[in-house]
Formats: structure tokens, sequence, C-alpha cells
């Protein structure tokens, strides 16, 4: 599909993240304003609260832009979806009959401050990542026992909290917690050293179910996509994680692009998931193309620095699909909710540079990584700020979601330290 052009010139250039193909949704205030809905087009939003109550935007007949999250839209379910972003391209394509409608309904994207584009229901992570669960299982387990028995048959994961899941900007304090290292009997409370990132995408639903759903249901419940940092204590999740999982290794923030970029934005980049290593069972076959071409990378800046490219990698490196991973969900008949997240799990490529995590970069700490400062890093540092990015590259546009940026504060006094 080629550029669709936007009389807002500088959606028209071609490294531009919000081209008219676009149309990300997030949520944005401007000084001291209230939080609106609000979409990006160039280096412009469109304020689609403001929009909507002056009767330029009106899907239904109640209002769905007059609070400060997307669930509303979400909940309305495909046509309205389909219906929102056809009524955007109308009023947004060049030579636009309503121009002098919407130019005063734009804001300059320089000047707003960003927030959550929409209200988690509940929060899961998945472990689909091939290349990342072998490097990880061949660290924690030794090569022979890399890949779990059931990774082949079913995308593992776990109940992560929704309740830190949090916007790209917002600061994340280095956690406490229990870590025992092989060379001490006993376990001690401190501060994690060895604090990481998760590179990942994030699959947010938008159709409710309430019951087992098919792969192509699930695919089609699917509202939009977001970059995902799982921020990840690997000293607490070593100590705490067998026989139930990560628990609060992964509970400090998880942090999301301030904009989700909608799956009809994605369509022109499906792709293929890999070829199956061992046939699924038919509630979890491929079919189709569910998986999407979104380049990635990851870089870390410590302090007063500029940043170094850890990795670059690409959504389809994944193993599963979020679609796979929504009807896996839903098969003992959990129900789905709109705006539930669904963290892809850590995506790294087959090669060293691609890795999507510190833990694997580093091989475990053994290996530091050199930055273009001539510092090195095993695992992050205080002060450093690591920062996500994606792309899919169109012919003559690009779609981006915003960069997912947070920086890491040194760890707060003992929290049970008595005075
Ligand atoms: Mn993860």
């Amino acid at each position: 599909m080629p550029l669709m052009k936007s009389w807002v010139e500088s959606a028209n250039a071609p490294d531009c993240p919000f081209p008219l193909n676009n149309l990300p949704y997030g949520v944005f205030s401007i000084g001291d304003g209230e939080p609106h809905c609000g979409v990006a087009i160039g280096d412009r939003i469109l304020d689609v609260t403001a929009a909507e109550a002056e009767g330029v935007i009106a899907l239904t007949d109640m209002p769905l832009f007059d609070v400060p999250f997307w669930n509303e839209l979400m909940e309305e379910g495909p046509a309205v979806w389909a219906a929102l972003r056809d009524r955007l391209i109308a009023l947004l394509s060049e030579g636009a009959e309503e121009r002098t409608k919407v130019e005063p309904l734009l804001v300059p994207m320089a000047g707003a401050e960003m927030h959550m584009p929409f209200a988690v229901s509940e929060y899961t992570d998945f472990y689909a990542g091939k290349n990342h669960a072998v490097n990880v299982g061949t660290m924690f387990r030794g090569a022979e026992n890399a890949l779990p028995p059931n990774w082949l048959h079913i995308p593992i994961g776990y109940n992560g909290r929704a309740s830190s899941v949090v916007v790209s900007g917002t600061e994340v304090r280095r956690p406490w917690g229990q870590l025992k290292s092989p060379d001490h009997d006993k376990p001690a409370f401190l501060p994690s050293r060895r604090f990481d990132i998760e590179l990942e995408m994030g699959a947010i639903v938008g159709t409710p179910s309430d019951g087992p759903i098919t792969v192509q249901e699930a695919d089609d419940h699917i509202f939009g996509y977001v970059l995902l940092n799982d921020w990840s204590a690997r000293d607490i999740q070593a100590w705490e994680y067998q026989p139930l999982g990560p628990f609060q290794a992964k509970a400090a923030a998880t942090t999301i692009s301030p904009w989700i970029v909608s799956k009809a934005a994605l369509e022109p980049f499906r792709t293929d998931t890999p070829a199956r290593e061992v046939e699924l069972l038919d509630h979890l076959k491929d079919c189709g193309p569910m998986l999407y071409d979104i380049e990635l990378e990851v870089t870390l800046a410590p302090e007063g620095k500029p940043a170094t490219t850890l990795a670059r990698t690409n959504y389809k490196e994944m193993y599963y699909s979020a679609a796979q991973q929504l009807a896996h969900h839903s098969t003992s008949g959990c129900p789905m909710n709109a705006g539930d997240l669904l963290g892809s799990g850590t995506i790294s490529g087959a090669n060293k540079s691609e890795r999507g995590s510190l833990l694997e970069l580093s091989w475990g700490g053994k290996e530091p990584i050199t930055l273009d400062s001539g510092e090195t890093r095993t695992f992050i540092e205080d002060n450093d700020t690591l920062t996500l990015k994606g792309a899919a590259k169109g012919d003559g546009y690009t779609i981006g979601f915003g960069d997912s940026v947070g920086t890491v504060l040194p760890a707060l006094a003992d929290p049970f330290a008595r005075g």
C-alpha cells in the first residue's frame, strides 16, 4: 500500500512515524488542561474528545471520548473501529472538504504530555519467542533442558500486574526483593543488582469474550498493538520463579508506548509465524498470517551520555502470534475483557545483536557490553535510560508507535529499616 497523503504536510514525509496510514490512538494533555483522547497525524495531535464534542466525529448515540482512555471505543467492536478510521481518513486526507473544521482541533505534539492510552483491565505476559526461550533456558537449566516440554505445544504465560503498567516517560524505581546468589546459603533482602529490560510487543483486547474462542476470532478481537518493556529483576526472578513462574521480579513496572497502533494500520505488514516444529493441536493452529513485520530496536543511554543501540530485532521472530496467545488464554473459559493487555514475550533474533534483553546480551552477566561512551554494562545501572523503538516500513511511509522510554532511578532506602 502506498502513502496516503494528508493536508497535514508533516505527515507525508517517508520517515514520519504518523502518516495518514497510521492514525494511532493516545491520550494527551496540554499544560494544565484535562487529558483528552487524541490521534497522531504528522507532528500534530487531532483532539478527538473536542472533535466529538463539536460533532465533527459522531459514531454512536452516547459519547465515546468524554473519558481519557480508549476502552469505550474498544468495547464497540470492529464495525465502529472501522467507522472511526474511515471518518479520520476523510477528515485528514489531502483535499478534505471539512479541513477548516478540523484545523482548530489540531495541537502540536511537541507541547503535549502523553498519558496511559487505555485502562489496563488485566495484564498477561507470555514467553513465546523461541530464541529468547532457548537462550534463557540454556542459562538457567542447561542446553539439554532449554525448552520446557510444553513450549512447542502452547504459548506459556503468567498473570502479570495491570496496576504497574505505565506510559512511556514514567520513571522506574529499582526494586528491592529477596535474592539468593548461588554462593550464599541464605537469601537476603536487597535492591536488585540484575535489573533488566524485555523488548516485547503488547496486544490489546478490544472485543470481550466469555468462553473459548478460535484463533481467527481472537485475531478479530484484538484492537491494536503497543511497544512493551517488561522490566525484569533477574536475581529476584531466579530465586522465586519455580514452580509458579515470575512474581515480584516482574511486578515493579511495565512500560508501554504512548500510541496504540490499530490492526488496520498494520494490515499491510502481516506475516506468517515460522514453520511449526511440532504440529499444533487444532485449537491453536495457524489460520493465516497473524504476526507483523515490525522492526524493533532497544537503546541504552547512561545519564548525560548519548544512547547506544543494544539490539535490533523484529516482531516476526515470534513463534506464536498474539491471536494464538489470546485463543490459548480463553481455552479454560477464562473471560477476556476490553483493555486486557497481552505481552508477547521477549523478542530475540537468532544473532547476538538481535537479543531483546540484557540477560541474553551479556549472557547472564558473563560478557559485558561496551557502550559507545566506552562504559560497559551487564545489567541496568542507576539513571540509565532504556528506549524501545518500533517501525513498520511501508511503500514510502513508516508506521510508528512513539518510543517507550524509561529511566531507572536508584533504589529507595531499605523500606523495612527500623530507624
Ligand atoms: Mn516478559
